[in-house]
């Protein structure tokens, strides 16, 4: 059994303007050889700050340390596993960094003419080409930043058709399943959300849909596989009810770690989607970094895409402005650069049958998980699952444990907790997704982890109740921690 709590991650370290003492510096500049100019003559004194308030004086090695310090108090994906259920936390490859460092592709300037951009534009059309390919769409755009910010694009893209076609309708069906994204999403493309229940197996209910379509239907959202990790085994038929009454079939993609190199969406009725690129593709996630959505489509959608558009004139890539259906830009130049080096370069790394491989892992390693504790864990839909897989906390709940306890007992162990609560229509619920990059031990640990809590939870309920017990800091107020955050340091 494993006791051991992380200290690492608990050593204290006061802001940086608790060290400072005047006069200290991070720096040493040479002598001046030129001569010294007074900086209020040279930029007007209304541009200069006599002092900054508070500002700290601390040396280069304190500065050094006390970064690295805080950087040991997050969770990172290269110290363990990190298994949040719908996010695809999987392991960034150094190569990626490497390639995406190269300095033609990092020094590359957005306004850079075209005539010296020709390999930042091939590399961009070559992504586009391999995510085509990948999901058996028509077309591709880079330019959303992330999957919520695709999945706008899409819907915008669908609303555009329509009104084309002289209606662009009323509704968007969405299952009760669904990522909060998108009603929202559809909310904001002016559309009204009708919710769809999904059937006692957790899929899509298709004799219900076929009640609901209507003239007013615009689209349907899903997920594929859904939040329960499991596939809409009926999502051909979902798509004929839908193209019968001239509506169209939007796929969240965010869940295409569990498909890529296995089965296409274009080749089971989809309109339009968007992929992850931070999930499926493992560019990094957050930290406040960029992400990307590319959004794909089949050839009616092509036209009214983000301008501009690639194109390829003889030998030479140009970009298209001229595209008069086009719903305009989603975002300025042409998406995340950075990013989309980093997952064609994951994708050029692995080759096809490598990202197969990857897909086959990640549901090998899910279904191993749900077989190791479905002894200790409630499992309230029992379809196969494929990379991720949700448990209940309904047994640990009679003795007064909810998830959330649960998941913070999982800190002390080591881990990052998995996704809380998520998705709606299982109550208590525990999603867990390993994704590919985890090795046996590493999820052997994990499993053992959850098995522990579940029996301290039997002798023990206040342990894992009051948990975690090994950080700098236990249970905070997260509601007010969200709402009030305190993030200015005033001086003493
Ligand atoms: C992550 C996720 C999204 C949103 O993607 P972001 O890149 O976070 O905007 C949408 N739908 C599902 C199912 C997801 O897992």
């Amino acid at each position: 059994m494993i006791k051991k709590v992380t200290p690492h991650l608990s050593q204290n370290e006061r802001l940086v303007f608790e060290r400072s003492s005047p006069g200290k510096k991070a720096y040493q500049l040479p002598e001046l050889d030129v001569p010294a100019v007074d900086a209020a003559e040279a930029l007007g004194a209304a541009n200069v700050r006599a002092e900054i308030e508070g500002f700290p004086e601390i040396s280069e090695v304190e500065a050094i340390r006390h970064f690295t310090r805080l950087s040991t108090w997050n969770y990172a994906i290269d110290y363990g596993m990190y298994p949040l259920g719908s996010c695809t936390m999987k392991y960034n490859p150094r190569i990626n960094e490497v390639v995406a460092r190269t300095e033609a592709l990092a020094w590359a300037h957005p306004y850079q003419p075209e005539a010296l951009a020709q390999g930042s534009m091939a590399v961009m059309a070559h992504l586009e080409a391999a995510l085509a390919e990948i999901t058996g769409m028509d077309a591709v755009t880079l330019q959303p930043a992330a999957g919520a910010h695709g999945e706008l694009t899409g819907i915008l893209l669908i609303r555009a058709l329509l009104e084309k076609r002289g209606n662009p309708r009323k509704k968007i069906l969405i299952p009760d399943s669904a990522h909060g994204t998108n009603p929202a999403t559809a909310a904001i493309a002016g559309y009204a959300v009708q919710n769809i229940p999904s059937s006692a197996k957790g899929v899509l209910d298709v004799s219900a849909l076929a009640q609901i379509v209507d003239k007013d239907v615009a689209a349907l959202m899903v997920t594929n596989p859904n939040t329960l990790g499991v596939f809409e085994e009926n999502i051909i038929q979902a798509a004929e009810i839908l193209h019968k009454k001239g509506a169209m079939l939007y796929m969240d993609g965010a869940n295409m770690n569990a498909l890529v190199g296995i089965a296409r969406p274009g080749d089971f009725g989809v309109d339009v989607m968007h992929l992850n690129l931070h999930k499926t593709f493992s560019t990094p996630h957050g930290g406040g970094g960029p992400g990307a959505g590319p959004v794909a489509v089949k050839k009616v959608l092509e036209p009214f895409l983000p301008a501009p558009r690639l194109k390829r004139t003889g030998k030479k890539w140009a970009y298209d402005y001229n595209r008069k259906r086009s719903i305009g830009r989603v975002k300025a130049y042409y998406g995340n650069f950075g990013v989309l080096v980093r997952a064609l370069a994951y994708i050029l790394a692995h080759g096809g049958p490598g990202l197969r491989n990857a897909t086959v892992d990640a549901v090998l390693n899910a279904v191993y998980i749900r077989k190791q504790l479905e002894a200790y864990y409630d499992l309230p839909y029992t379809q196969a699952n494929m990379h991720e897989v949700v448990f209940s906390d309904s047994r640990q709940a009679k003795l007064g444990v909810h998830t959330g306890d649960i998941a913070k007992r999982l800190i002390d162990y080591g881990f990052h907790p998995y996704t809380v609560s998520f998705p709606l229509i299982v109550h208590g619920a525990l999603m867990i997704e390993p994704t590919e990059t985890e090795g046996k031990h590493e999820i052997d640990q994990f499993i053992e982890a959850m098995i522990s809590i579940a029996r301290e939870i039997e002798t023990d309920p206040q342990l894992v109740k009051t948990a975690p017990h090994g950080t700098r800091t236990s249970r905070v107020d997260e509601v007010a921690a969200a709402r009030k955050p305190v993030l200015r340091w005033k001086p003493a």
